[in-house]
């Protein structure tokens, strides 16, 4: 995503770059063409450039926009039995690896039960086993 945006009424004056604090704006002539550059991890945000912009053309408003951007998208895996979102499956993967560990995806909940579930099996295997 572009933040520092430069629409069409820009004439080139270089108003912005000469006011730039931070040296985050340049300017690159190219044979038949002069090319404007902002760079992000410079830029102060200080609203300058925008300020003495005489034609209004720096959209600043694109860097003080409060919101979040999607930066990567995994599957995710849920519990089976109430559908609680667990974790990733290429973290599980990793762990998998990792460890040789591999379980069936419960959430602790459901986990527990099962737990008890086989502890109330084996218990009365046992003691069906002494009787
Ligand atoms: S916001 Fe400030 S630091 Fe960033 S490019 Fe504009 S003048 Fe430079
Ligand atoms: S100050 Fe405005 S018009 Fe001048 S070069 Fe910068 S963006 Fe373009």
């Amino acid at each position: 995503m572009v933040y520092f945006q430069v629409n069409s009424k820009c004439n080139g004056c270089l108003a912005c770059l000469q006011n730039c604090p931070a040296n985050a704006i340049d300017v690159k002539d190219s044979g038949e063409k002069r090319m404007l550059l902002h760079n992000m991890a410079r830029c102060a945000r200080c609203g300058n450039c925008w300020r003495v912009c005489p034609e209004q053309a720096i959209e600043f408003q694109h860097m003080l926009t409060n919101q979040w951007d999607e930066v990567v998208v995994l599957d995710l895996i849920h519990c089976q039995v109430c559908d609680e979102p667990l974790y990733t499956a290429s973290f599980i993967e990793t762990l998998k690896g990792k460890t040789g560990i591999s379980e069936k995806p419960l959430c602790s909940r459901h986990k527990e039960a099962l737990t008890l579930k086989i502890n109330a099996h084996f218990a009365g295997y046992k003691s069906g086993q002494t009787r």
